[in-house]
């Protein structure tokens, strides 16, 4: 047998598994040339289309919305004018239709991917995938089987949306891929799944062939490729720790947890409706973090009030506790083409968030409007996100006062906050806190901003730790902040779904917790072994140490006991 061959990739969703390989290869489809390739492109675009359409209706009809959603969303790309009319381009400068469609796709591709920017590298990877079913329909080539015979870990350079939603949760044990990051499709999936997925490994579809032994591990990140004994034992060990862990969190379903006897809420971070469904299902207190911008992007012109009310007021309702909406977070990482400013050299230092209002007014004030509504049905709490200065807070706070009031009927105000993930506000955190009736933190931003590193930046992976002590003693500011003026404080970021993270919140002092919805469970029993005893001299610890590493060893060393 061939050695073992360890890979190291990044751990997208959680879990360890050890189980045998199912390879999917990429073929390279060569389309011929054709009488009329113009009609011959645009025929089977639309058939592309259809099957694209009816793969999405199948997820839809097995209860996998993300899918069906990603599915949608390419079958409109098929017919979309810009595919055909860029192949048309090609083909009239004299190219073959096969050049045409391989240029083509690089090029509409390559324009989303040059933006540096995840979503729309994510939206580059659907053009990639609707044009090669396209050229796979020209040449007659059949789709990709991605359906294992067996339960298998699968493992490709890349896997389409469409490839994903056709597989059977029960046939897959996890999901390993070459390229993609934490935002691609495979990893929603996979997450939904509630499988393990590792991505960005590099060429591991060389390494490894269908049939043999891989054992992966989801947080980590680790593959290692035909295992011996001794790595089978210890991924095994890993795999019952965390089956173990994930059964225990379940016994925490729907009750409340403390620290040092204060309540601490564990809320859910909800962008979507199968979100929500999670939430509710893994009885969550509350929505911490409601990301609405993901309504407002992939299409041409924002959502009307209707829509955007029907949504809040769902979620609202879903809940007896608070349900904190976010006002778009758009900019940055999350453009929308009509929302957007056009010609920003660092658009996570641009206008982005709360910046962006002043400049779509009336965007923004038909979103409060739809929240205020929502509030009818619930504990509806409203937030801005990206505020760096108190001047930016009051300014907001009496817009929204104003929408309140010069709304037809009016409206009632609800509890207003807003997001510190800019640092000049956490250290203004004292006069910022005199100006809400909240705050929550962004520890993912707070952390890009602390260590002027581009989130999104994968060379940057290790200046993304808010673990880090310059941002843990930010939070502690905050957490002292909000507790002196008697407010809600809670940290939203993906820093609070993780044990060692929310340990050191709970112990500064942090009210609330807001996590993805399958981690509510494991974090309320995370907390709920903690010995407050140590916690002030951890949270110390870890604020004077030199490194992220370090801060973490400290609050490891308090967490695990004496
Ligand atoms: C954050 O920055 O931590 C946060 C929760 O907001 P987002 O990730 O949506 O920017
Ligand atoms: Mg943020």
């Amino acid at each position: 047998m061939a050695e073992p061959v360890a890979l190291q990739g990044v751990g997208a969703a959680p879990g360890v598994v050890v189980g045998p390989v199912l390879v999917i290869d990429l073929v390279e489809v060569v389309v011929p040339d054709l009488p009329d390739p113009d009609q011959a492109f645009a025929d089977a675009a639309v058939a592309v289309q259809q099957d694209l359409a009816a793969l999405a209706a199948q997820a839809k009809g097995r209860g996998r919305d993300e899918a069906a959603d990603v599915l949608t969303a390419q079958s409109q790309m098929a017919e979309d004018p810009m595919l055909t009319g860029a192949v048309s381009e090609k083909l009239h400068a004299g190219l073959s239709l096969n050049a045409a469609i391989v240029e083509a796709s690089a090029e509409l591709s390559a324009m989303l991917r040059n933006l540096d920017d995840p979503y729309l590298a994510a939206r580059a990877a659907d053009v990639e995938e609707v044009v090669d079913r396209v050229a796979r329909n020209l040449a007659g080539v059949p789709a990709r089987n991605v359906v294992p015979g067996e339960p298998a870990v699968i493992i490709s350079e890349t896997l389409t949306a469409a490839e994903t939603a056709q597989m059977d949760p029960e046939q897959v044990l996890g999901f390993v891929t070459e390229t993609g990051g934490p935002t691609s499709h495979v990893v929603i999936i996979a997450r939904s799944m509630g499988v393990p997925a590792v991505v960005g490994t590099g060429p591991v579809t060389e390494a490894v062939t269908t049939g043999e032994t891989v054992a992966i591990d989801g947080r980590t990140g680790e593959v290692i490729v035909r295992p011996d004994d001794h790595r089978v034992d210890e991924f095994t060990k890993r795999s019952d720790a965390h089956r173990a862990a994930v059964t225990a969190a379940e016994a925490w379903r729907g009750k409340s947890v403390a620290y040092d006897e204060r309540p601490l809420t564990v809320a859910a971070n909800v962008a979507n409706q199968s979100d929500l469904d999670r939430a509710v299902a893994e009885g969550a207190d509350g929505i911490g973090l409601l990301r609405t911008e993901f309504l407002f992007l992939d299409r041409p012109e924002p959502p009307s009030e209707d829509e955007q009310y029907e949504f809040y007021r769902r979620a609202a309702a879903a809940f007896d506790d608070p349900v904190v909406i976010r006002t778009m977070d758009i900019g940055g990482d999350k453009p929308a083409d009509y929302l957007t400013i056009p010609g920003e050299e660092n658009p996570f230092l641009g206008v982005r968030g709360a910046r962006l209002y002043r400049h779509h007014a009336e965007v923004f004030e038909t979103q409060v409007r739809a929240i205020l509504r929502a509030a009818a049905d619930g504990d509806v709490w409203l937030m801005a996100p990206m505020v760096s200065t108190i001047e930016e807070i009051v300014d907001l706070r009496s817009w929204v006062n104003r929408i309140a009031e010069q709304t037809a009927g009016g409206l009632e105000p609800v509890p207003f906050g807003v997001m510190v993930e800019v640092p000049a506000l956490a250290l203004t955190v004292d006069a910022a806190a005199q100006h809400v009736d909240f705050l929550s933190i962004g520890s993912n931003d707070l952390t890009q901003y602390t260590l002027a590193a581009d989130r999104t930046n994968e060379g940057l992976g290790h200046l993304q730790d808010a673990m880090h002590p310059s941002v843990v003693k930010l939070c502690e500011l905050v957490a002292i902040g909000g507790k002196h003026a008697g407010i809600s404080t809670s940290v939203c970021g993906l820093s609070a779904a993780d044990p060692v993270a929310a340990a050191v919140y709970a112990a500064m002092g942090i009210s609330k917790l807001s996590v993805s919805p399958s981690m509510v469970n494991q974090i309320k029993a995370a907390v709920a072994q903690l010995d407050p005893a140590g916690g002030a001299r951890a949270v110390a610890d870890a604020v004077a140490a030199s490194s992220a590493v370090t801060a973490r060893s400290a609050v490891e060393a308090w967490r695990s006991g004496p």
